[in-house]
């Protein structure tokens, strides 16, 4: 996570963290998934992660970050090694 609370692009203070982004018909959640083994037919082990925004009260300019972005390296790790 990003410690500074000012915006990238206009440099207003006014940043809210932790927004939910939110998608599809039924308003979930948005994540990133990474495959531990993207090759496989079943079992592919999914590792998905929820999405967080910070989100410029001034501009509206917006961030993601995914949470426990380590899990998803670690996945990305155990892939290359299959
Ligand atoms: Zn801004």
């Amino acid at each position: 996570m990003v410690k500074s609370v000012s915006c990238g692009k206009c440099g207003s203070g006014e940043v809210l963290q932790g927004v939910r982004p939110i998608g599809g018909a039924h308003e979930e959640q948005l994540k990133v998934q990474v495959f531990e083994k993207p090759n496989a037919t079943l079992f592919k082990g999914a590792v998905s992660v929820p999405l967080l925004a910070h989100v410029c009260g001034a501009c509206g300019f917006t961030e993601l970050y995914a949470q426990e972005p380590e899990r998803l390296l670690e996945a990305r790790r155990r892939a290359k090694h299959e």
